[in-house]
């Protein structure tokens, strides 16, 4: 299997490979084969190639909106990283997958375009924030998006207008496709630099207000409740971390795992959990709740690989592998 890979990716596929250095949750166990690439041909070949040896194919991009489990991840994984950035058109620019938001937030900025500076400072990838919609200060980044360059798990590649991505909140196709984000286009138009610097270190110091950035996590944890997902008291906000906050979890741990007395829907990583920690902390909270306020709150952090069970049976995670990015 890995002579094929090899054949494939000239020797650059590695072998065992931990993913806590992977993930920004610093969790999970090692991956069978991992491939670190900026090129999304190697996406392609990758979908390939796995498909004709029967192999699950995992993407990654920064790795920062995953929990690993404790079994680590089989097959491939592809590691997106960096990429080209170019303009497309006069009202636009196109970044390959494995580019990052901050990255590509610099890029713009740098040539006095307006439109992604306000996502300056979110972590990740291209790929992972049109898998996700990623979302920033009640903006969604799919409404900045024109195109997207796709492959399906067949290996076909396509490109698809904004309009046929699906994009909701926390919501894209391609989390029901299983298809791969190649690159994306996004809106740009003409704006002074410095405005838009002043923008951009607006939204990195409401971040760091905010957010526990001196511990490893994978941002928040559960998707805001929507309005069909059942009435709240007039006092309180359709907040996820609010939730949680409110149902008195915050600073509550589970072996190295916390919820973050700075954000109710951050859980952070202390540095020795385990991702059984982590998942059993998620499960804490959802009840806690449920219990105080009959909603049940859906995770926006995507689960990967195996968990071991407590008679040491492997589980994988139903949705990773090919079916599912
Ligand atoms: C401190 C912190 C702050 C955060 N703040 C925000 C925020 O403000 N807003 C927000 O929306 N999120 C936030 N997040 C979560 C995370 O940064 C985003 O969800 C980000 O878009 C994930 O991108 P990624 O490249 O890291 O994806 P990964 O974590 O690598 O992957 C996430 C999912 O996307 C899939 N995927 C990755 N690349 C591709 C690809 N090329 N094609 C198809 N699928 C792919 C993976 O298989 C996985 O299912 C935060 C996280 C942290 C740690």
């Amino acid at each position: 299997m890995l002579a094929r890979l090899d054949a494939v990716f000239g020797g650059r596929v590695e072998e065992r490979v931990a993913l806590t250095s992977l993930t920004t949750f610093r969790t999970g166990g090692p991956a069978d084969w991992v491939l670190e690439t900026s090129d999304p041909e190697d996406l392609v070949a990758a979908v390939r190639v796995t498909r004709e040896l029967a192999v699950p194919l995992t993407v990654l991009g920064g790795g920062s909106n995953v929990l690993v489990g404790d079994g680590g991840v089989r097959g491939l994984v592809l590691r997106m990283r960096h990429g080209r950035i170019a303009t497309a058109g006069p009202t636009g620019v196109r970044a390959d997958g494995g580019v990052t938001i901050n990255g590509l937030a610099r890029w713009t900025i740098q040539r006095g375009l307006a439109g992604l500076e306000r996502w300056a400072g979110t972590p990740g990838t291209v790929g992972g924030a049109i898998r996700g919609n990623a979302h920033f200060d009640g903006r969604l980044l799919g409404d900045m998006v024109t195109a997207v360059g796709l492959v399906d798990r067949d290996g076909t590649v396509s490109r698809a207008a904004r309009v046929e991505m699906g994009f909701g909140y926390d919501e894209s196709r391609v989390q029901h496709t299983g298809e791969l984000v190649l690159w994306a286009e996004f809106l740009v138009a003409p704006g002074e630099r410095g405005a838009l610097r002043a923008r951009a270190r607006e939204s990195l110091a409401f971040r760091k207000r905010t957010q526990p950035l001196d511990h490893a996590s994978a941002g928040c944890v559960f998707q805001n409740p929507r309005p069909e997902d059942g009435p709240l008291p007039e006092d309180v906000p359709r907040s996820a971390g609010a939730l949680v906050e409110r149902a008195g979890m915050k600073g509550r741990r589970v072996g190295g795992a916390v919820v973050s007395p700075v954000h109710g829907n951050f859980i952070v990583n202390e540095g020795s959990a385990s991702a059984r920690d982590v998942r059993r902390l998620i499960e804490l909270c959802r009840t806690a709740v449920l219990e105080r306020f009959g909603v049940e709150l859906r995770e926006e952090l995507v689960y990967l690989g195996e968990w071991p069970t407590e008679s040491g049976s492997r589980r994988p995670q139903p949705g990773c592998g090919n079916e599912d990015g």
